[in-house]
């Protein structure tokens, strides 16, 4: 009768739906909600309602549980959301869309009582960088100067939250997520993110063959596993951190050598073709002192998380040719 009630919104997406486990694991009450059920394995949520929260009215009913009351916590990771081609191209949808989301939803949270909010924030709000330079902390994030729209919409929805908790009194919470990746993630389509697309285009061909990457393969990033995000986002909801909190494991490599761990991973020989495209910020690198002051560690390296993601890529890949 006691165990808590959780909302994820974005639940059919890729970190959403492993949300949802992990809250249920941990012996939660939840609902997930979206405008899809997730796409590669069934939710494991109590209830899953499908709902545009662009709309105001939906996200309301959203907030309240079956027996009348608010939710104990909700994690707000619905978003109009893809990799670099995606906020390449897509910058007034992600602007209208996701803007729409995080005004509505915040609103009904703190106006109906909701305890405890976590927002779904990135390390996009942050400027781009030189491949060397020291690590950015939180508070760099201003003067602001995000390099794409995608960053600038996270940055005005976590200051939406933040002057909501403040009125309203309601716990919130800002998690700034590292490029984050693992099964289940989107890996075709157009807003697949690096780890997903690389996987697929190397998973297509044949060893010692050639893929085409954007750019010329020297920019620097960091990929957070799945399973290290979420341990964050527990971690960061139920703490007393204020303020924007950088989740992300702090392994750079450039997109060149990401290329060549999966590579790895698949037991290919791999040439790189360059080619013009959308290539974002030259290096992102952050500092993530103030997770650590919670007990948040990554466990899992880039090499381990390849090796779990990739074959369930290629699997994927394979399943769609046959079902041509
Ligand atoms: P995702 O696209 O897989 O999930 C987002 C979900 O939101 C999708 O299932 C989508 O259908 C849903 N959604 C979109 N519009 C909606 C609407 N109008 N109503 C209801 N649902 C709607 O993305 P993800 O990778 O799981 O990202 C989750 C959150 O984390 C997003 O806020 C994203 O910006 C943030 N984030 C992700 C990463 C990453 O690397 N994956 C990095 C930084 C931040």
């Amino acid at each position: 009768m006691n165990e808590k009630k959780a909302l994820v919104c974005g639940a059919g997406g890729f970190i959403g739906s492993h949300l949802v486990k992990r809250l249920k694991r941990d012996g939660y009450w939840v609902r997930g909600v979206d405008l899809k059920f997730p796409e590669f394995s069934g939710t494991e949520a109590d209830e899953f309602l499908i709902q545009d929260l662009r709309e105001q009215k939906n996200c309301e009913s959203s907030v309240i549980t079956p027996d009348g009351n608010p939710f104990d916590e909700v994690y707000q990771l619905a978003a109009d959301m893809g990799g670099m081609g995606f906020i390449d191209s897509a910058e007034c949808e992600i602007m209208h869309n996701s803007c729409l989301i995080n005004i509505h939803m915040v609103h009904a949270c703190a106006t109906r009582g909701i305890k405890r909010y976590l927002f779904s924030s990135s390390a996009c709000v942050y400027r781009d960088m030189e491949p060397n330079e020291p690590e950015l902390s939180e508070e760099d994030a201003y003067p602001a100067l995000p390099d794409n729209e995608y960053g600038w919409e996270k940055l005005y929805a976590e200051r939406m939250s933040m002057a909501y908790g403040r009125r309203f009194g309601m716990v919130v919470r800002l998690a700034r997520f590292q490029n984050t990746y693992g099964p289940e993630g989107t890996w075709q389509g157009g807003r697949e993110k690096a780890p997903a697309a690389l996987s697929r285009k190397i998973a297509e061909v044949e060893d010692g063959g050639i893929i085409e990457i954007w750019g010329d393969g020297t920019a620097m990033r960091a990929y957070t596993y799945i399973d290290d995000l979420l341990d964050g986002i527990i971690l960061l909801m139920h703490s007393d951190l204020e303020n924007g909190v950088n989740i992300g494991r702090q392994e750079y490599v450039s997109v060149n050598e990401l290329v060549e761990v999966i590579a790895d991973a698949s037991g290919k020989a791999v040439h790189i073709k360059h080619i013009d495209g959308p290539v974002g910020v030259k290096a992102r690198n952050f500092r993530t002192d103030r997770i650590r002051t919670i007990g948040w560690e990554s466990k899992i390296s880039l090499r381990e998380g390849i090796s779990r993601t990739y074959p369930w890529v290629k699997a994927q890949m394979e399943a769609n040719r046959k079902s041509e």
